[in-house]
């Protein structure tokens, strides 16, 4: 097993002082608990914050440090001003509501940017300290999305993995940040991405397609030369910890204790941390509702709802309070008598052993939160009722709710239909809430943390280790290769390679600075300079007609040797299939607006550039699909391009012109080829060996070299005259 090296904003530990002593205490919350096992087996070590502990003397620091060190952590101190303004400010202030679709709550002004991203880069630092060749990185949540980016800058070859524990919200909610695309490349860093529901894939992977450009096969995308998988692993939780705490004599008793308090009365149980995504005032009105309209329920209703005092240093989260104190009030005012009030409100946290007695003396469970990554309390309830009894009553925008299917799911913003839900939970039958307990019980229990860490962490061990050839800094190697030839041959294509893309095909024409770097590169002794592409011949002739170029157009079909000579066409080339292609295509370019046919000699394309991406994409396939059914028995290529499929005769392809270009070269020529896309590839294979390849962009390739764009390989070529 490879060394572990843990990333979280928090250690899993407490500093606690006594006096002059102090002692560092390990959490019990669930990503510890489910962590340790492989941070312990795998000899790795954990890095993160351990809390302030700014007010310790020397002397307390080292012996938490040693402590520290004894439990296999690696502390990062964050100062007073890092606090407020990376953690409470861009992630607590920013990234929490974003990604929960409370777009009001953001702040007006992005003012913590910039710690946020110096405190991700602090983190990099540490890690790339700690770390070893072999070891796999798992970084945690929110705080660190910047980190799995800035790591691969420091480490270009290690394994690293990222989860996100929070919901990743609809593209249309993600654009709104300012810093979006800063926020996608750092989690592109990673070689595996981890959500907690296939709908936070989905929204992820509509963020990259929409902000990045980026085509996606929804799981899996490829980034500066690396494949970057992204899957959903619904976190679970100790489950045999909360059954074996729900069988316990103690807690046994608390479960007498708690009902008998209820004198008769049904127990609905809330527990939550005191934050706005929790859903809690609507909760109170749903309770309210209920009262309301059934008087009958008035005294017969105990609800109980643990608010865990959070981040109280954030200004919503005092106002959400107050929010939820007046709404207890006019409950209780409204409802209750001398004897009886209906809600029980603690705004305190518990232990873990009273929890389990709230779990289990509960009839029915309310988690009705208006967003949540996950939602653990949920799962706990079911996993502390091995009397297979209770309901739960579960929000539709818990991620919980995509595998607890067996709770009764309902839509927090309707309060009615909460109300009615909360009635149709306390009237249920034993026998379907039995049925329902048991299937619940059967998902939480197999589903535990540990089958969630080990499912991420084989499928991130799994996944193969990148190679050193993707790595940008090879543009130099390569520029050395080509410097040192004495004879150079340079294929190129042109669109995405030597220019970037276009809305349509007329934009993307040559600026004066590439028309003067191709001139200056025919030119240069002892240098061969073709342009091969895609393009039709009338383009290509009309572009580059005057230069001492060789032009190769529709991917090989048509060749110009130089200036004045006449276009020949590759022999052989058949055309009778065009007519069984282009209706097909046409069909497509009329039922998805923006996208248009484009037809040369030897092959047809359907250009989707301007049509939205996700749709685009997914129409792409759909072409594809069909295209191959046309052409099942027939040797024909449907190749995906950017933004475009195109449809041709196997055997007319781009490596079909190295041949002939070749003849009559000096035999220590050396063959340069560039490109950006599939059709390119097909150049790469007919380089011959010792020839040096350059894949422009982030397709996988079997290119040696990579340049990240068009302006990247202009200036690689520029170095050849300098
Ligand atoms: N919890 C706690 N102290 C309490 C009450 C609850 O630590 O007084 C725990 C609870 O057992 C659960 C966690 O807090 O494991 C809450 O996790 P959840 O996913 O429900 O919500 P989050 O707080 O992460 O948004």
């Amino acid at each position: 097993m490879s060394r572990l090296l843990l990333v979280s904003n928090r250690l899993p530990v407490t500093v606690k002082v006594e006096k002059e002593n102090v002692s560092v205490v390990r959490s019990a919350g669930g990503l510890a608990t489910g962590l340790s096992r492989p941070h312990e087996r795998s000899q790795g070590t954990w890095l993160g914050w351990p809390g302030d502990v700014s007010r310790l003397s020397p002397q307390q620091r080292g012996q938490v440090e040693s402590q520290l060190a004894a439990q296999r952590c690696v502390p990062l101190y964050l100062s007073a001003s890092e606090v407020s303004r990376y953690y409470e400010g861009y992630s607590n202030r920013v990234l929490w509501p974003l990604c929960h679709y409370l777009l009001d709550r953001v702040p007006r002004q992005d003012r913590d940017w910039d710690a946020y991203r110096k405190v991700n880069e602090r983190f990099a630092d540490l890690i790339a300290r700690h770390y070893q060749p072999g070891d796999t990185v798992w970084v945690h949540d929110y705080q660190l999305m910047l980190v799995p980016g800035l790591l691969r800058q420091r480490l270009p070859e290690a394994r690293i993995g990222y989860f996100h524990h929070i919901p990743f919200p609809s593209s249309e909610i993600f654009r709104t940040l300012p810093h979006r695309k800063e926020l996608l490349r750092g989690l592109l860093g990673a070689d595996l991405i981890g959500f907690h529901t296939v709908s936070y894939v989905r929204h992820f992977s509509g963020s990259l397609t929409r902000q990045l450009g980026l085509d996606t096969d929804i799981d899996c995308v490829h980034w500066q030369g690396r494949q970057v998988r992204v899957g959903a692993f619904p976190m679970g939780i100790d489950a045999a910890a909360f059954e074996a705490l729900a069988k316990d004599p103690g807690v046994l008793q608390e479960v007498t204790a708690i009902r008998s308090r209820a004198h008769g009365q049904r127990i609905l149980l809330g527990i939550d941390r005191l934050d706005y995504t929790k859903g809690i005032p609507r909760r109170l009105l749903a309770v309210q509702r209920l009262l309301e309209r059934e008087p009958a329920w008035r005294s017969r209703l105990r609800f109980i709802q643990v608010a865990v005092p959070s981040r109280t240093q954030v200004d919503a989260y005092a106002a959400y309070r107050e929010t939820v104190d007046e709404l207890v009030g006019r409950i209780n005012g409204l409802y209750g008598t001398v004897d009886n009030v209906p809600v029980h409100y603690l705004y305190r946290s518990v232990g873990e052993r009273q929890l389990t007695g709230l779990y289990r003396a509960a009839d029915v469970m309310l988690v009705t939160p208006v967003r949540d990554g996950m939602n653990l309390v949920a799962k706990e309830f079911c996993a502390a009722r091995p009397d297979e009894d209770g309901v739960l009553v579960l929000s539709e925008f818990a991620g919980a709710a995509a595998e607890l299917r067996e709770a009764v799911v309902i839509n927090p913003y309707d309060v009615e239909a909460m109300a009615d839900a909360i009635e149709q939970a306390l009237e249920m039958g034993e026998d379907e809430r039995r049925a329902r307990m048991r299937a619940l019980r059967e998902q939480v229990k197999t589903r535990d943390v540990h089958w969630w860490v080990n499912a991420f962490l084989e499928r991130l061990q799994s996944l193969p280790a990148v190679t050193a050839r993707a790595r940008p800094e090879s543009g130099a190697e390569a520029l050395a290769r080509m410097r040192a030839a004495p004879h150079l041959v340079l294929l190129l294509d042109y669109d995405g390679t030597l220019v970037g893309f276009a809305p349509t095909p007329e934009q993307a024409s040559p600026d004066a600075e590439l028309m003067t770097l191709l001139e200056r590169l025919a030119t240069r002794p002892n240098t061969s300079v073709h342009v091969v592409s895609g393009r039709p011949r009338e383009t290509l002739e009309a572009w580059f007609g005057h230069l001492p170029l060789g032009l190769h157009a529709e991917h090989g079909l048509w060749t110009r040797e130089g200036p004045g000579k006449s276009w020949a066409m590759l022999p052989g080339a058949a055309f009778e299939w065009k007519d069984r292609a282009r209706p097909v295509l046409k069909s497509f370019a009329e039922r998805v607006p923006g996208s248009f046919v484009e037809e040369k000699t030897a092959s047809l394309a359907w250009h989707y550039r301007l049509v939205d991406p996700e749709f685009g994409a997914l129409q792409s396939r759909e072409l594809r699909l069909h295209l191959y059914e046309v052409f099942a028995q027939e040797p024909m290529d449907i190749l995906p391009g950017d933004k475009v499929v195109e449809v041709r005769p196997r055997g007319v392809h781009k490596g079909r012109v190295v041949t002939s270009i070749l003849e009559g070269q000096p035999d220590d020529s050396l063959v340069v080829a560039a490109g950006d896309d599939r059709t390119d590839e097909d150049l790469f294979a007919a380089v011959p060996e010792g020839g040096l390849t350059i894949h422009v962009g982030n397709k996988p390739t079997r290119a040696a070299y990579r340049q990240e764009g068009p302006v990247e390989l202009r200036r690689l070529l520029a170095g050849l005259l300098t």
